[in-house]
């Protein structure tokens, strides 16, 4: 294809630097791109903007914390799932997961979700504080488990010191 600024010479197929923009925000990505060897004019054929626009959200991924699509793809792949496990695991669409894997942008509550089930740190904190949640909720209502005879949750081994609160002992 014939440059189009100065039509002296044919545009070759090279990486190169380039600008673009998402929701407001410039980023700057090396990538495959058209470029005049005369005149320095560069711009993305047909068949690279996808890979254009996928690196440069990628870029706005990292920036705002969000997983990039080869971190969603190699997570779900280290998990041994296809796209259409991890949208039933997620209840998120397989259509989504194809297209975040792809360059489309999740949403922040889309991100921790698909974290939930694919980052095991970001998993591991959450059943954490889950796991404290409960055993607050717990202690604090000794009578649950005095009148109910036996404690069903059975991670609440030994009973707390105490256990037995006079101030319930006579709903008992
Ligand atoms: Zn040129």
């Amino acid at each position: 294809m014939l440059c189009i600024k100065c039509r002296k010479a044919e545009l070759e197929t090279k990486s190169a630097e380039l600008e673009g923009e998402i929701q407001g925000e410039t980023f700057s990505v090396n990538c495959p791109a058209l470029v005049c060897p005369k005149c320095g004019y560069k711009t993305i054929g047909a068949g690279q903007v996808q890979t254009f626009m996928r690196l440069l959200a990628d870029q706005f991924r990292e920036k705002h914390g969000l997983l990039t699509s080869e971190e969603i793809k190699r997570m779900r792949r280290e998990m041994g799932w296809s796209q259409s496990e991890l949208a039933m695991k997620t209840g998120a669409g397989s259509a989504s997961i194809k297209r975040w894997e792809l360059g489309k942008i999740q949403d922040a509550a889309m991100d921790k979700l698909l974290r939930l089930f694919l980052d095991p740190e970001y998993a591991r904190r959450h059943a954490k504080e889950m796991n404290e949640t409960d055993r607050r909720l717990v202690w604090s209502q000794p009578y649950l488990q005095f009148s109910h005879g036996e404690d069903t949750r059975s991670s609440y081994k030994p009973l707390p010191p105490f256990y037995y609160n006079p101030d319930f002992a006579e709903t008992c």
